[in-house]
This record gives structure tokens, C-alpha cells and sequence, in this order.
């Protein structure tokens, strides 16, 4: 509970630990991070306090995806989230503009993520989800160490490689003695807007392998969906955007579980 305690630190006494979920998959373009945003958007519209933490240093997209790019607000040493779609954020995107490359390297990154987490003013959250960079580097080290009380997300594609690659960021997190919460499948199928039909365009099974390897469920599959694409380019998440659409029934579903 130590995180907890630092973002409750100039909250009422009443504050309750946040629910801290790190999203994390293999390798990038798997839709981590469109996850991560839909699941946020989705757990704010129920009313939740949410925060998202982009931590995807290099190739952060939670700017894009949530539609808005401007300086968090600094008070006396504090910064403010940004808040879009009812979800607090922070990412490096935020500082940097659009073309301008990040070049930190592991202990600006760990220094950058602690900052991120501690002088970040994120007011009481009942869930705060982390948005990690793909694969086992340095950052999803450094969150393992600043962050022990969060349990861990994994998307993956049913692609008998993406499961593969997964499944060692599982085994990095179970070493670290990080929880597994559970498997979200993402483009598990895709579905035909004219006819309905379903084409497993990634193949099947990926979900199930990488579950059951880590000893936890498959908490949904999200299939391959036309506006679920286009919501993220237009910066509006899904769940608000189009909720009626396949690919943003099944996220609020998902995100009702966490
Ligand atoms: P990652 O965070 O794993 O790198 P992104 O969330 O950036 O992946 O997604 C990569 C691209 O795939 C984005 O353009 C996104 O809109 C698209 N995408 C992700 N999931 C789906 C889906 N289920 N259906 C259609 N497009 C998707």
C-alpha cells in the first residue's frame, strides 16, 4: 500500500487505497493502450475516480487517445492531471511536442516515473491504471519496484507469437511477485458491419494459452472493430464515442470486472 499511501498524502484521512492495474503486453500494437483508455473511460462514466498514468515513456499515446495535448497545471511544486472524458492523466506527452523524440535514458526514466507518481496531485482515485511500454525494459522494471502494490494487466493478440511474447512480461511480474489480474484477448475477431460475421483474423487461442499459462482467466476478448479505430484517431474513447458498437460493449463489460 505504499503508493496508496503517497497518493492519498494530502487527501481527507477517509481516502481508500486506489485499485492499480498495469496494463502491459509483449510487443507494441497489440491495442494496449487503447485498452487502457477505454477501460479508464468506461470505469468514469460508472462513476469511478479514475486516473491513467501513461507510462509508455517513448511511445506514449494517451494525448491521442484522449483528444487533448496541453501542459499539466503546476501548483506550488504539485502538478495537476489533465482531465478528458472524465479521466485524470498524465503522460510525457504532455511536455514534449508532437515530433520531438524522448531521449531518457533508465534512471531519468525511473526519476520521470516517480515524479510522475508522487508530485502528481491525483486527489483521491478509486483506480489508477498504468499504461506500460511493451515488452521487459527498464521502465516496466522501474514500475514494478515504485509501484508493488499494482497487479498486472496483460493484453495480448490470440497470435500464437504475441501470446509468446507476453507471456515473459507475465513471468517478469510473477518473479517480482506482482498479481496477474487477468488476460484481456484484444482483436480476437473481426466482425463484419454488414453481415455480423465473425473472421478470426489474428487466428484463436492466444488469450486462452497466455491465461492459463499464468494461472489466470481471460476477463474478455475484444474483436477487431472499425470505430473502435477510428475513436482512438478522433480522441474520443469508444465506450463514449460509439458504446453500442462490438469492440465497446465487451470493454465496459471488462471494465466493470476490474
Ligand atoms: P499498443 O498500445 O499495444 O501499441 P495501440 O493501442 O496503440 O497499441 O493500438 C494500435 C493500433 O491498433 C491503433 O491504431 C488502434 O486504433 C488499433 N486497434 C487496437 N485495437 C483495435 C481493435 N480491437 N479494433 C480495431 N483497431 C484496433
Amino acid at each position: 500500500a505504499e503508493l496508496g499511501d503517497r497518493l492519498r498524502a494530502g487527501s481527507p484521512p477517509a481516502g481508500r487505497t486506489p485499485r492499480i492495474y498495469a496494463v502491459a503486453s509483449g510487443k507494441g500494437g497489440v491495442g494496449k493502450s487503447t485498452i487502457t483508455a477505454n477501460l479508464a473511460a468506461a470505469l468514469a462514466a460508472a462513476g469511478q475516480r479514475v486516473g491513467v498514468l501513461d507510462a509508455d515513456v517513448w511511445g506514449y499515446s494517451v494525448p491521442q487517445l484522449f483528444g487533448v495535448r496541453r501542459s499539466p497545471i503546476a501548483i506550488g511544486g504539485v502538478m495537476l492531471p489533465v482531465r478528458a472524458h472524465g479521466v485524470r492523466l498524465m503522460s510525457t506527452g504532455f511536455f514534449v511536442s508532437e515530433d520531438q523524440p524522448v531521449v531518457w535514458r533508465g534512471p531519468m526514466l525511473h526519476k520521470a516515473l516517480e515524479q510522475f507518481l508522487a508530485d502528481v496531485c491525483w486527489g483521491e482515485l478509486d483506480v489508477l491504471l498504468l499504461d506500460l511500454p511493451p515488452g521487459t525494459g527498464d521502465i516496466t522494471l522501474s514500475l514494478l519496484e515504485l509501484v508493488p502494490d499494482a497487479a498486472l494487466l496483460a493484453v495480448t493478440t490470440p497470435q500464437a507469437a504475441a501470446r509468446a511474447v507476453a507471456a515473459r512480461v507475465v513471468r517478469m511480474a510473477r518473479d517480482a511477485r506482482m498479481p496477474v489480474a487477468g488476460v484481456v484477448e484484444n482483436m480476437s475477431a473481426a466482425v463484419c458491419a454488414h453481415c455480423g460475421d465473425s473472421t478470426p483474423l489474428f487466428g484463436e487461442g492466444g488469450g486462452d494459452a497466455l491465461a492459463e499459462q499464468a494461472g489466470t482467466e481471460v476477463l474478455g476478448r475484444v474483436p477487431l472493430d472499425l470505430p473502435l479505430r477510428e475513436a482512438g484517431d478522433e480522441g474520443v474513447p469508444v465506450v463514449l464515442r460509439s458504446p453500442g458498437v462490438p469492440s465497446a460493449v465487451e470493454l465496459t463489460r471488462i471494465a466493470a470486472t476490474l
